[in-house]
């Protein structure tokens, strides 16, 4: 069968089926296009994107101006490695720094790879700066956290499905409750060997809880007051999702370490990288750490453009006020319908909580609802779904998503 052959929704369902390993449970829609907030499958139906990716296609589907980044770069240099140096990488790594506000850049390419390269620049900075005595170094985690699916990062996952048969597990990781500061200066106060602390400022996997109000603020400030590094995961908060660039700017915390992945390149590329300032990120030294593909001209071109496009077309601004919109309209829609507990989220991170068990299928079910009304959207942890449209959607268009939305749960009966 050739590759450009066209295929129907099932024969496409199918081969993945047969072909591919079975390591996800899509929901049955088989897509073929993409542009802003809409996809097409491959029979020509529109839908709302309600997901983007897990939060990567934040500046809407092919976005011209990444795409064309894109192109132009691939037409002119690919990949150099890291053994010489590339015309493209330094103006990136300028242009990250300074808008996020921070010494230095190290690229990577995908959300794990982020998440293991903190947790190695934590760890080098516990025994060569802080004084932690070789191999003892802690790192705090939270509970229902989702940093990836590497071994070091399941090893401290506490999803069983995620982590089952993969041991042996990595240690050096400390596990407490996620938006609970007592727990945190008890883990801190506790264990002398703590290096740093990841957190998720929203934990979007986990079904988008969104924590205290002052919680990553203190958490911060405990951190310091133990010298500890305090590093944000921001591969799915990140890039103007919550309605700020970054999550942690809700509450103005600079992290020492900061996560970037997903809408770091608009969806069309993998890149990630990890920040920090010079007294952190000066641990890491030629030939300590290093990606193949980290920091190539086209990673470079793509990620440049994409944070160029959330600048120029106001994206974080428009996630918090439609963001607003979305809760606003939910929240009246709620008190009449049995089927859901409640909407929370920040920005365009949303979701709601159906009322029914976590083992029930009625989430699932109603997202295969919400794909026939035209939306598609995937449960989170069981009961929730969550929705994170890309955030160039407009007013009108959130408005006929809401009604999509309403007229769905109206008519879903278990
Ligand atoms: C998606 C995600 C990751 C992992 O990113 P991958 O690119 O899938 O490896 C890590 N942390 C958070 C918070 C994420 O949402």
């Amino acid at each position: 069968m050739a590759v450009l052959e066209h295929l129907t929704s099932q024969q496409a369902i199918d081969l993945e089926n047969k072909y591919g390993a079975h390591n996800y449970h899509p929901l049955p829609v088989v897509l073929s296009k993409g542009e802003g907030v809409y996809v097409w499958d491959v029979e020509g139906k529109k839908y709302y994107d309600f997901l983007s990716a897990y939060s990567a296609v934040n500046q809407g589907h092919c976005h011209p101006k990444i795409v064309g980044a894109m192109v132009e770069q691939a037409k002119t240099l690919t990949l150099t490695s890291r053994a010489f140096y590339n015309d493209m990488l330094g103006k990136y790594e300028k242009y990250a720094t300074e808008t996020f506000g921070f010494d230095k850049l190290l690229p990577m390419n995908t959300g794990a790879e982020a998440v293991e390269t903190a947790l190695k620049v934590c760890r080098r900075w516990a025994y060569q700066k802080k004084g932690i005595p070789e191999n003892q170094a802690k790192v705090i985690v939270c509970e229902n956290n989702f940093h990836g699916r590497t071994t070091t990062i399941i090893s401290f996952s506490n999803d069983e499905v995620a982590r089952e048969n993969y041991g042996p597990y990595t240690e050096g990781f400390v596990k407490i409750e996620y938006d609970n500061l007592t727990a945190l200066e008890n883990a801190l106060k506790s264990n002398p060997y703590v290096a740093g602390f990841l957190v998720e400022p929203i934990q979007g996997e986990a079904g988008v809880y969104v924590p205290s109000e002052g919680y990553l603020k203190e958490a911060k400030a405990l951190c310091e007051k133990y010298n500890v590094l305090f590093i944000a995961d921001e591969v799915q908060t990140g890039i103007a999702r919550t309605g700020k660039m970054l999550a942690v700017d809700h509450e103005n915390v600079k992290p020492d370490i900061l996560i970037l992945g997903k809408a770091l390149s608009g969806g069309v590329y993998p890149v990630s990288g990890v920040l920090a300032n010079d007294d952190v990120m000066e641990v890491i030294t030629p030939g300590s750490h290093g990606s193949t593909f980290g920091g190539n001209p086209v990673a470079a071109a793509v990620s440049t453009a994409a944070l160029e496009v959330i600048k120029e077309e106001n994206l974080a601004q428009n996630a918090e006020e439609l963001g607003e919109l979305f809760r606003e309209e939910l929240n009246k829609f709620i008190p009449s319908c049995d089927l859901v507990v409640k909407v929370r989220g920040k920005g365009l991170l949303n979701a709601i909580v159906i009322n029914d068990t976590e083992e029930s299928s009625t989430a699932w079910d109603i997202c295969i609802a919400l794909k026939e009304n035209g939306l598609l959207a995937k449960p989170t942890h069981g009961n929730i779904i969550r929705f994170a449209p890309p955030l160039v959607m407009d007013r009108e268009q959130l408005m006929d998503c809401v009604s999509i939305i309403i007229k769905t749960l109206n008519e879903f009966t278990k």
